[in-house]
């Protein structure tokens, strides 16, 4: 049997959402606004349109290492971004993704999913070969979109 700590940190390299400012991420996603207990952001690569990832302001690896306050509250960030994604993409269905393999501090990924659309009944494709990017005019009324739901509905 194999014992890990699965709070322990495997790398000895800064946590890169712990330490990047919305600048420096920004060529990955755009920011969309702060909440009590995590950031928003609009992905990039808008292969689903509105696509958001939602990233828990402290560091935290998994889920349990909230607690049920704490962990409540995200959710409830979560579940109201989702929302605001659900009405501003029209999308038939939203899929909620939480990875981390590769970036372990705990962010939730809004995916807007079509019938018949990219990978609809699968897993979405989190980094696809050839990504959809907006017009930049297009990318920002979606932010500005997003960011008017989710801080004044
Ligand atoms: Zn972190």
């Amino acid at each position: 049997m194999i014992v890990r700590d699965a709070t322990a940190n495997p790398s000895t390299e800064p946590c890169r959402y712990c330490t990047a400012t919305p600048a420096e991420l920004d060529s990955q996603m755009a920011l969309v606004t702060e909440l009590a207990h995590s950031r928003v952001f609009l992905v990039r690569d808008q292969t689903h349109p509105g696509r958001c990832v939602v990233l828990l302001k402290r560091h935290a690896r998994e889920l349990f290492e909230l607690a049920p306050d704490e962990l409540t509250a995200f959710m409830a960030e979560v579940a109201r971004v989702a929302q605001v994604v659900h009405r501003v993409s029209g999308c038939d269905k939203l899929n909620y993704a939480v990875y981390g393999d590769l970036s372990p501090h705990l962010h939730v990924h809004i995916v807007p999913k079509w019938q018949g659309g990219a990978a609809w009944g699968e897993a979405f494709v989190l980094k696809p070969a050839e990504g959809v990017f907006l017009a930049p005019e297009a990318f920002a009324q979606m932010l500005l979109n997003l960011k008017h739901g989710v801080e004044f509905e």
